[in-house]
């Protein structure tokens, strides 16, 4: 950063990342600035607006370039300030874990939406990454009680963090392991859901550097067709659902029919409409098991 006379104000480190971060390809270059430095002083970041006038420490400044250069070097937001909100619940996040994203939301919708009416619902989270999906349905659903399974054990530290934060410890159970092997022998369940890794594995060179540079790709790589994990799953969580229960997939834009086919295999199991995410692509599958 060019030392000049001025003081350093925040409104004037604001404005000089923002150009800065903009010059290094960031498509968010004010709000990284706005959350990087609110980070670094402690504060909202609505409330530096309030503060702009103020001038900055250099103890501050030199905490505040170091994340500056992680973020120029295309380390996402989330992991330089450890945060992330999802389904309005600030969970901590770790280069172990998937950045929760707001299409996920979606899926938590879908589940909230087949849990109204069911008392004490017990429901899977598979791949769980940082608790998103288990603990914003156990925020939600106070009477719900959820097994949150991920094949990572940095993964699960996070998770039973968040939980703990929350105070969610008590309904939410987190377990290790690969998809529903754990839960093998329990069950039968009201809804599994997941957002498993979906991306075919020749994809994953051609996403966005901070994804495929800073996020692990345990949560993202599908194989060879996208499609290995998820028809894994289905074939272990048709047999563990209540008939009634629902399955709540996250799925790739462009696999709703792949996904159709391979849940058309499993004739208890009943395909419901796709949810759309917020861009309008096909998002969320759920199928029902079919009663009796
Ligand atoms: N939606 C994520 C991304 O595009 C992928 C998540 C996943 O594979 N489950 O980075």
């Amino acid at each position: 950063m060019p030392d000049r006379d001025e003081p350093w104000t925040i409104l004037r480190l604001l404005n000089w990342t923002q150009s800065y971060l903009r010059d290094k390809g960031s498509e968010s270059p004010r709000l990284d600035a706005e959350v990087l430095l609110s980070h670094v002083l402690q504060t909202d970041r609505v409330k530096l607006y309030t503060q702009y006038a103020q001038e900055v420490g250099s103890t501050d400044r030199a905490s505040y370039r170091e994340l500056i250069r992680k973020r120029a070097e295309g380390s996402p937001v989330a992991y330089l300030v450890g945060r992330k909100e999802f389904f309005s619940l600030p969970l901590s996040v770790s280069p172990g874990v998937l950045i929760p994203r707001p299409d996920t939301e979606f899926a938590v919708v879908e589940c909230l939406d087949v849990l109204k009416g069911r008392a004490e619902p017990l429901v899977v989270d598979v791949g769980t990454g940082s608790g998103a999906i288990a603990l914003a349905v156990a925020h939600q659903r106070i009477d719900a009680r959820l097994v949150a399974i991920d094949l990572s054990p940095d993964a699960l530290a996070v998770a039973r963090s968040n939980a703990e934060r929350h105070r969610l410890s008590d309904r939410v159970e987190f377990v290790e392991g690969d998809l529903l092997a754990p839960v093998a022998d329990r069950g039968p369940f009201d809804v599994i859901i997941s957002n498993p890794p979906y991306i075919p594995t020749g994809v994953i060179p051609t996403l966005d550097a901070g994804v495929r540079e800073f996020e692990p790709h345990l949560a993202l790589d599908g194989g060879e067709d996208g499609l290995r994990v998820v028809s894994r799953l289905i074939e272990q969580a048709a047999p563990l659902l209540k008939p009634g229960g629902h399955l709540i997939l996250e799925i790739g834009s462009d696999q709703e029919q792949p996904v159709r086919d391979l849940l058309g295999s499993f004739p208890e199991l009943e395909p419901a409409p796709t949810v759309r995410d917020g861009a309008g692509h096909p998002r969320v599958i759920r199928a029902r098991r079919r009663d009796g």
